[in-house]
C-alpha cells in the first residue's frame, strides 16, 4: 500500500480516517482579486474551526490552495500539529485566470518538474510535500494554459502516482478533462474531477463515472447553488446504480464567512456534513458502510502515492 503525504509526514491509509477531500484552510488570494471575503489568512480561526471539525469526527482535509491562489504551507503545518487534522496539500495550479501568468513562458515539461519537486522534495524548501496535484479548467474550455497544466499534472503523476483532483468551472468540460489526462497516460481512476454539483445532472455524472474517475459532489451546504435535498437525492442514485465507492463529499468552505470561526452567523463551516449532511443521508436509507465508504475508504484509497 502507498502512504499517504500530510505536511506533518506520510501517514498510513488505515490512519487517515474521516476525509473531506475538497477545503481550503489558509488563501491568500492575489492582490486583484477584489472579494476580499475570498481570503481565509488567520491562523488563530483555522485552528478554531478545525477544533471543531475534529470533535465532530472529522480527521483530515485534502487542502486545495495551490500555488497560484495563495497556498500557505508553513501555516497548514502549524494548523496540523494544533488541530491534530491530517492536512495533504497541493501542487498544481487553478484556472486560467489564475494560472496564466505562471504558467505562460514555461514548457509542461517545467512545469511538471516543479510539480514532481513539490511532491518529492517540498515547496520552497520549507520542508512541506505536496501529496495531491491539482488542474483546472474555465466555463466550456480549456484554454492553452490549463491545458499545459493538465498535461503537466499527467506526467508528475506518472511520475509520483498521486491523484490528479480537478476544478471544473461550473461543471463544465468533466470529460474533456478525463480524455486530456487519459492521453497523458492517467487512469481515469486517478482523477477525482471535482466540483460536479454545480451540474447536477444524472446522465452527466453517471458518464463521468462509467469512465472509472471519480466525482467531486464538493459543494454542499452552498444552497444557493443547489438545495442540498438535490445533492441527495443524486448521491443516492449514483449509489442505486453501484459508483458509490467513486463519489467524494465535501464542502468546499473557501470564504471567511462560511466559517463560523471567523466570527459570521450563518456559514455551514467545516462541521456541517458531520452534523447535518450524513445523519440526512442515512436517514435517507444510506447505511454506515456506505457513508463509510465515500468518506474514509475512497479518500484512503486515492490519496495513496505510488499507485500510478
Ligand atoms: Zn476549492
Amino acid at each position: 500500500m502507498g502512504k499517504i503525504r500530510t505536511v506533518l509526514g506520510d501517514i498510513e491509509p488505515t490512519a487517515l480516517g474521516l476525509t473531506y477531500m475538497h477545503e481550503h484552510v489558509i488563501t491568500h488570494p492575489p492582490a486583484d482579486v477584489a472579494d476580499r471575503d475570498l481570503a481565509m489568512e488567520s491562523i488563530a480561526a483555522a485552528t478554531r474551526e478545525l477544533t471543531s471539525f475534529f470533535l465532530a469526527g472529522g480527521r483530515a482535509l485534502v487542502e486545495m490552495t495551490p500555488r497560484d491562489y495563495g497556498r500557505d504551507p508553513q501555516a497548514l503545518r502549524e494548523i496540523s500539529a494544533a488541530t491534530g487534522v491530517h492536512i495533504i496539500c497541493t501542487t498544481g495550479w487553478l484556472k486560467d485566470k489564475f494560472c496564466r501568468r505562471w504558467v505562460e513562458e514555461r514548457t509542461v515539461n517545467e512545469l511538471a518538474d516543479e510539480m514532481i519537486r513539490e511532491i518529492e522534495e517540498g515547496i520552497d524548501g520549507a520542508g512541506v510535500r505536496a501529496g495531491v496535484i491539482k488542474a483546472g479548467s474555465s466555463l466550456n474550455a480549456i484554454t492553452p494554459a490549463e491545458e499545459k497544466v493538465f498535461r503537466a499534472a499527467g506526467r508528475a503523476h506518472r511520475e509520483t502516482g498521486a491523484l490528479i483532483s480537478t476544478h471544473t468551472e461550473k461543471g463544465t468540460m468533466a470529460l474533456e478533462q478525463i480524455e486530456l489526462l487519459r492521453r497523458e497516460g492517467v487512469s481515469p481512476e486517478r482523477i477525482l474531477v471535482g466540483h460536479l454539483d454545480h451540474k447536477p445532472e444524472l446522465d452527466y455524472w453517471r458518464s463521468v463515472a462509467q469512465t472509472g474517475a471519480n466525482l467531486g459532489v464538493d459543494q454542499i451546504g452552498k444552497e444557493k447553488y443547489l438545495p442540498d435535498s438535490r445533492r441527495i437525492e443524486l448521491i443516492l442514485a449514483m449509489v442505486a446504480e453501484g459508483y458509490g465507492d467513486q463519489l467524494c463529499l465535501s464542502g468546499d468552505m473557501a470564504r471567511a464567512s462560511y466559517w463560523p470561526a471567523y466570527g459570521g452567523w450563518g456559514g455551514p463551516g467545516l462541521t456541517y456534513i458531520l452534523w447535518r449532511f450524513l445523519p440526512w443521508l442515512r436517514e435517507r436509507g444510506l447505511d454506515s458502510s456506505q457513508i463509510e465508504a465515500m468518506m474514509g475508504k475512497t479518500p484512503a484509497r486515492l490519496l495513496q502515492l505510488g499507485v500510478a
